[in-house]
């Protein structure tokens, strides 16, 4: 049987090497429906390439001039948020790869959601904004989302569908590569340039992330991840510093048993999985075995990176203040890679936008959207003000 699959978010980093695992699985796979921002070029390659039945853009007038483009396809075009849903929910579409950037993808994963549709999730915001809002809906549905975010899919292997709250397991232990600073001091981490932090040791991701990862923010909005995923208290995930991204996190089970997943560090393989799932497929990763190496675990620096406690701080306060957190961190990370800021500012105004954050409990959808633009906009206002001086 042919699985149908839509791409929500195709033209960035996770969606063109998915588009590159289809290929590589063959005719079994097929893509239905590609939504993308305003990269119409890119989106016009991929059509031609994958002839999908629905082709959708953010950019209205992008979305104009690639119909007009591609007149004979056979391919709808759609544009606008309307094109998006439209993806999302594709009649034709098995499963959804949600691979957008930032939370603008969260109505379009919850009107998949609704429709009953098995979503391959690589947008993060969805969870760490949207986790509570998913729960009260009833739509954290284990065997319906998913992860695509290598630390939750080594987690989904070790466990397999093993509920969270079995008494069987101890501990959810997140890996991370602990960036390019791990180690740094204080003093180091205030001369940290955009070029150093964009320099990732392991891993070739998109900017955003990449900076995430040096400030070990990423790591903390993983642990959020996790949470709603797994269904997990925060007391049952430990993040754990492995330099050679061997392991790509692991779960310790109550007798002592620790289960790992090992593999190349490729996004391909996790992507691979979610897509194959339940079955398993060859892949292109490049194959190894660890010879002649140590692996190496350690505590994370909390003192000296501590965007990981903001993280914890955030879910623990609950309510709107995980939107805070990320709206706060998504202009603090901006402002840094525009050498406007030092990378020891992140947390800083990330850590002021949520002491001086009204937290509500129970949000809607609306709430979180308020909480991320006031907290953007005061994030903002806190860099005018202090610019040249703290920062
Ligand atoms: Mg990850």
């Amino acid at each position: 049987m042919v699985k149908k699959i839509a791409i929500l978010g195709s033209t960035g980093s996770i969606g063109r090497q998915t588009l590159e695992v289809i290929e590589s699985l063959g005719e079994q796979y097929k893509v239905v429906a590609l939504a993308a921002g305003r990269n119409e070029n890119l989106l016009g390659d991929q059509i031609r390439r994958f002839k999908p039945e629905l082709a959708a853009l953010s950019d209205e007038n992008a979305a104009a001039r690639l119909a007009d483009k591609n007149r004979n396809s056979g391919c709808t075009f759609m544009g606008g948020a309307k094109g998006q849903l439209c993806a999302a929910v594709w009649p034709e579409a098995d499963l959804v790869v949600m691979a957008q950037v930032g939370f603008s993808g969260f109505e379009s994963l919850v009107a998949a959601l609704k429709e009953g549709k098995t979503i391959a999730l690589a947008n993060k915001e969805s969870l760490v904004i949207g986790g509570d809002i998913l729960k009260r809906l009833g739509l954290l549905d284990r065997e319906r989302i998913l992860p695509v975010d290598s630390e939750h899919s080594a987690i989904w292997q070790c466990l397999g569908m093993e509920p969270a709250n079995s008494v069987k397991i101890a501990r959810v232990l997140l890996t991370a590569s602990g960036g390019p600073f791990f180690g740094w001091k204080e003093e180091e981490l205030e001369q940290v340039t955009p070029e150093q932090a964009l320099h990732h040791p392991n891993w070739q991701m998109g900017n955003k992330i990449t900076i995430d990862s040096a400030t070990m923010m990423n790591k903390g909005l993983e642990v959020i991840e996790a949470r709603w995923l797994f269904d997990l208290s925060l007391d049952q995930i430990e993040v754990v510093i492995h330099r050679q991204s061997i392991v790509h996190s692991m779960v310790e089970y109550i007798d002592g048993s620790i289960i790992a997943q090992m593999s190349t560090a490729d996004m391909r393989l996790p992507i691979q999985h979610a897509l194959t799932y339940p079955e398993r497929k060859k892949s292109r990763v490049e194959k190894f075995i660890p010879f002649g190496k140590t692996l190496n675990f350690y505590r994370p620096d909390r003192k000296n990176f501590p965007c990981l406690d903001l993280a914890y701080r955030a879910i623990i306060s609950g309510g709107t203040m995980p939107a805070a957190l990320n709206g706060a961190n998504e202009v603090a990370v901006a402002e840094f890679t525009g050498g406007r800021i030092k990378f020891t500012a992140i947390p800083k105004v990330i850590k002021q936008v949520m002491d001086e954050h009204e937290v509500k409990q129970d949000p809607g959808i609306d709430d979180v959207i308020n909480a991320d633009s006031c907290s953007r906009r005061r994030a903002a206002e806190i860099i005018d003000e202090q610019m040249g001086r703290m920062i």
